[in-house]
């Protein structure tokens, strides 16, 4: 039907936010009401994507409908507006230029893995940008790590030093081009530049030379992964003593001979974000030992880069690839800062000249309760917002002291930084103040108050103090749970169970294994693990078997004790009161001969978990009411019978389940969330929920913020909402 038969014509205002630029959303706009015939225009404003399309209602209808079926793939749409407004005789559709207003609300985007398209032109050889390393397109490449403002445009972005030559403006002014308006858009002519060569790098890595590239987020670390003595150096060079390593696999199907990938984890490894999965590696592949020890799994990543692609077409082995820094200090992303802090750790660099703007590491993500759970968000991922179910006001959240990140509160969106990393280092700490002055400056974002955690030592602590805002300190476990119930908009009433290592708590002591009553930003702690003393304080996170020597020194009678800490036990000299679930695991691991000391965090639970391996068993040590006397005399009874480890450990968890669904059941909330960094552990988390969910509870875990301190950002910033 065309205008001319049909004079009752409408005119709609849609107004979308969210991840909406960058995306190639107004090519496919244009598109698609060129295709219906209809006029208006479409423009990208820092308030948002607003269309305004004219015509019959039932092509608006057609074209509100297939808005939202067909929109880009990397689009998220958090907010969308409707409105009927009046006619204006337009008479074709076009794309109006950005308009550069205040109220900076638009979502900036993550990264973008290369997407099929651009990997075709890449390894085609008739194509001018085959082999160019920096390639990309409206649906892929480089976002966050490029804006220097938004909104998102080449001259906000770290492209405006490369002037577009005629064959790219030519594409990049064409609706109707893959790379309209694709800001970093770029080609061997006009675009960045490689400093050395793919072969060489290649070369270098056959032969087993450590090779520092700069990737996306910034350098990267790559070895050989079959090479143990390569890797055993990349380790000492790095003061990295047994966390796993990621890799990085030239395809999928290489990595899957190295591990069992279900569909999912497919699905996730070939995602736009790319992040490492964590999988289960294979036995008796020619990996070398020395890559993940005895972790569970094993964390890979494909190619997400066109250099990335150039660099495993060459090396068809798979690489470690790990951030570019010294363990604890923050990833390098300039040239000069590169070849200075890494000279002592790289053989050789591969670098460009296109600038990052802000670090981000590689994200990793674990299939859980068969969803994605991300346990590091940043690159591709970072710096999405999270929707919440309250508008808030405008707090800066500062986060923890472990796995750092921050947060800030946009009216009902809450932005979290990429992770930022533990906050032991000078060094860390400045990129923490960094993340802080780009959030708040990306975003035109004036804090009036900072949320931060109880701990009166936290570096972020330490800051929120000096930083002359009013403070609200934040208890950590409530964070936590907070921030779970946030992601996953729980409405009214909560269990919040929150486990982990260590956070200071109300009373002054170590907590970490904590039940609440919650809703809102209103907790009361309702049961706890029964306290116990960790002799030596701080030392006892790092050493389990002190944690051990504690229970056995209270269940089994002070001759059970290691003797080391026993005149500390007897006398209570140095001996602080925990009710860590984090700290119980470190003294099971250590009782049971797994671990005796947590080289990273949470290495003895994660060894723990790892020996219960396939065995599966309903039966369960007593731990009622949290107590862990019982318990501990039924290990240690159980470890001298010879019972075997992945028995104990299965018992040991299944105590955990036990106990969370006593608590449960006390309580009689319908609504039941799971938080903290012991819930990493995939075995608890899913049997806990298994079993809550089989009595009618409904269970919320985390999927887009990590429950580790990762997380806790999030809690923060909502919990400031009173
Ligand atoms: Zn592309
Ligand atoms: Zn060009
Ligand atoms: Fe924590």
């Amino acid at each position: 039907m065309t205008r001319a038969e049909n004079p009752a014509l409408e005119r709609l205002r849609i107004t979308l936010r969210g991840a909406v630029q960058g995306v190639g959303f107004r090519p496919f706009v244009y598109r698609l009401a060129t295709e219906l015939s209809l006029t208006g225009w479409v423009l990208n404003s820092s308030a948002g994507l607003v269309v305004e399309v004219e015509g019959p209602p039932d092509q608006l209808a057609r074209f509100e409908e297939r808005l939202e079926r067909e929109r880009p793939k990397a689009s998220v749409v958090t907010v969308r507006e409707s409105a009927r407004i009046e006619t204006q005789g337009s008479t074709r559709f076009e794309i109006l230029s950005s308009d550069a207003d205040s109220g900076k609300t638009v979502n900036v985007l993550p990264d973008l893995a290369t997407c099929a398209d651009c990997r075709a032109e890449l390894f085609d050889p008739a194509n001018r940008r085959f082999q160019y390393p920096f390639t990309n397109c409206t649906n892929c490449g480089p976002r966050y790590t490029i804006v220097v403002d938004i909104p998102y445009d080449r001259p906000n972005t770290t492209m405006r030093e490369f002037v577009l030559c005629p064959a790219c403006r030519e594409e990049y002014e064409n609706p109707a081009n893959r790379r309209f308006h694709a800001q970093p858009n770029a080609c061997p002519v006009c675009g960045p530049k490689l400093d050395g060569t793919i072969q060489d790098a290649a070369q270098a890595l056959r032969r087993g030379e450590i090779v520092a590239l700069k990737g996306i987020g910034g350098f990267q670390l790559l070895v050989d992964a079959r090479r143990a003595a390569a890797v055993a150096r990349l380790r000492q060079r790095k003061h990295r003593e047994e966390k796993p390593f990621a890799l990085m696999m030239p395809s999928l199907e290489v990595a899957r001979e190295y591990c069992d990938i279900s569909p999912a984890e497919v699905e996730l490894l070939e995602s736009q974000a790319a992040p490492i999965v964590l999988v289960k590696p294979k036995n008796a592949t020619d990996l070398a030992w020395n890559v993940a020890h005895c972790s569970p799994y094993l964390g890979v990543m494909l190619p997400y880069s066109p250099l990335h692609h150039l660099l495993m077409q060459e090396c068809r082995f798979p690489l470690i690839a790990t951030s570019g820094n010294r363990s604890d200090e923050p990833i390098a992303v300039a040239n000069d800062e590169a070849t200075t802090r890494l000279k002592d750790i790289a053989d050789r660099f591969l670098m460009h000249n296109r600038p990052i703007v802000r670090a981000c590491d590689d994200s990793v993500v674990r299939l859980t309760r068969g969803r994605a759970g991300i346990l590091r968000r940043a690159r591709g991922y970072a710096p999405l917002g999270i929707r919440v179910r309250h508008s808030l006001p405008p707090v800066l959240a500062v986060g923890g002291h472990l796995k750092n990140t921050v947060a800030i509160a946009v009216g009902q969106d809450v932005f979290l930084s990429q992770h930022i990393g533990d906050l032991d280092t000078l060094e860390a700490r400045g990129a923490f103040e960094r993340a802080i002055a780009d959030l708040c400056r990306l975003y035109s974002f004036k804090p009036e108050a900072v949320a931060c955690d109880l701990h009166p030592d936290y570096a972020s602590t330490h800051w929120a103090e000096r930083s002359g805002l009013p403070i609200v300190r934040m208890q950590h476990h409530q964070a936590h749970v907070a921030a779970c119930a946030a992601e996953n908009d729980v409405e009214g009433e909560y269990l919040g169970v929150s486990w982990d290592g260590t956070g200071y708590g109300l009373d002054g002591a170590i907590w970490g294994g904590e039940f609440f009553r919650g809703e809102g930003n209103r907790f009361e702690r309702i049961a706890h693990l029964r306290p116990f003393g960790l002799p030596g304080g701080d030392a006892a996170v790092r050493e389990g078997w002190r944690s051990a020597a504690s229970l056995l020194f209270e269940a089994c009678g002070p001759e059970a004790a290691d003797p080391r800490v026993r005149l500390m036990l007897e006398r209570s000299i140095n001996v602080v009161p925990t009710t860590s679930v984090g700290r119980l695991f470190d003294a099971v691991a250590s009782i049971t001969g797994v671990a005796q000391q947590n080289r990273f965090e949470g290495q003895a639970a994660m060894l723990l978990e790892n020996e219960i391996g396939p065995l599966r068993t309903e039966e369960a040590y007593p731990l009622s009411g949290g107590d862990w006397g019982p318990l501990s005399q039924a290990v240690v009874a159980d470890k001298r019978a010879g019972v075997s480890v992945p028995l104990i450990a299965a018992r040991f968890h299944n105590a955990l389940v036990a106990w969370i669904l006593e608590v449960a059941a006390q309580v009689g909330l319908k609504q039941v969330v799971l938080s903290g960094g012991v819930f990493q552990n995939r075995y608890l988390t899913e049997r806990a929920a298994a079993a809550l969910e089989s009595r009618g509870f409904t269970v919320y875990t985390h999927q887009r913020v990590p429950p580790n301190d990762g997380g806790i950002a999030l809690g923060q910033a909502v919990m400031a909402r009173l």
